[in-house]
């Protein structure tokens, strides 16, 4: 055997292995993502006229809120209904790791064993383009792998928050009582990008108090005729109590998505940005224009040393 360990890949069987529910072949095609891989181009040609069928639902919110625990409900409830469950816990913010952070810990274990279900984590930092290279291609593989539903949870760091939005129909931001003042770091951008509020730990002293202030925020909020205004569901991942609910407002905002034409402008939109930050990486690969090339680095000492402006750097760079 001769090349590199991808070099033998048959793209279209690892997907019909994965499209049969393989669970070992769909790691496999994330890996690639994860690790940028030069097969997944191959790859993401195959998936492309199987993609589209899932429904991808966002879950952000600051680490501790229930994210995993609400995802873990949610995957119950699906499962309950018959659907195929895909996760994918993206964690911006650690190193590559081979995948083991967020998704397959503790809370999921139930769900480790039930072929209907396929729980990964993915870390982004390092890679070209982070996360929003890297998270559409995985959703990708997993809608085509058929997964009826697709759970993407990520720990809220700001524009990953809003990287996921623009990745999910539906987004869910997610607070809880006890974690300071959660409406206020919700205001940090993460107001804008909520389909759904949910109040986790409504077994919880002060749920209430957290309830009233999103609701007194909303409504100072302006929203347009026939548009989607954003319910609150109050839940207890612990109890179950309020996912009923979450389920069926989940359901609500899917079929507002196809009614209002919105569901077609949001996966636009997503493709968009989706190409738009493969094709920015592509175009630093290609300039060299990365940390550590010789040319660059030539070019920034110039700018440091006040013998070029960094406009005529960039020139030079492009030209090259
Ligand atoms: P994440 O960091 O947002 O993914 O949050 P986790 O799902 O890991 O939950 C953080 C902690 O809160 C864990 O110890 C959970 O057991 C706990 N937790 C999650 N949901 C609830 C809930 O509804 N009620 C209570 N009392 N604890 C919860």
């Amino acid at each position: 055997m001769t090349g590199s360990a991808t070099a033998g890949l048959d793209a279209d069987a690892l997907i019909a292995a994965a499209r049969d529910g393989n669970h070992r072949s769909l790691a496999r095609l994330v890996s690639l993502v994860e690790n940028g891989a030069p097969a997944l181009r191959s790859v993401m040609r195959a998936v492309a006229p199987y993609s589209g069928q899932a429904r991808v639902i966002g879950l952000t919110g600051a680490p501790g809120v229930g994210k995993s625990s609400l995802t873990a409900a949610l995957v119950r409830a699906y499962r309950a209904a018959g659907l195929r469950v895909g996760v994918l816990a993206v964690d911006p913010t650690s190193p590559f790791t081979g995948g083991a952070l967020l998704g397959d810990r503790v809370r999921m274990q139930d769900q480790a064993t039930d072929a209907g279900v396929f729980i990964r984590s993915m870390a982004t930092r390092g890679r070209l383009g982070g996360l929003s290279w890297a998270a559409p291609q995985a959703v990708r593989i997993l809608d085509a792998a058929g997964f009826d539903v697709i759970c993407v949870e990520t720990v809220g760091v700001g524009q990953a928050e809003v990287e996921i939005a623009s990745l999910a129909d539906t987004t869910l931001v997610i607070l809880a009582p006890g974690l300071g003042d959660s409406v206020q770091a919700a205001k940090a951008g993460v107001l804008e990008i909520a389909d759904i509020f949910v109040v986790n730990k409504s077994d919880r002293p002060g749920a209430h108090d957290v309830v009233r202030d999103v609701r007194t925020m909303l409504a100072m909020a302006r929203y347009e005729a026939g548009g989607w205004r954003p319910p609150i569901v109050s839940a207890s991942a612990a109890t179950g109590e309020g996912v009923e609910e979450l389920v069926v407002r989940l359901d609500a905002h899917w079929d507002w998505l196809g009614e209002s034409g919105e569901r077609d402008k949001r996966r636009v939109a997503r493709a968009r940005e989706e190409i738009a930050a493969i094709a920015t990486a592509d175009v630093r690969r290609r300039l060299g224009g990365l940390p550590g090339d010789s040319r660059l680095d030539d070019l920034a000492g110039q700018v440091a040393r006040g013998k070029l402006d960094p406009h005529s750097a960039a020139d030079e760079l492009l030209a090259g």
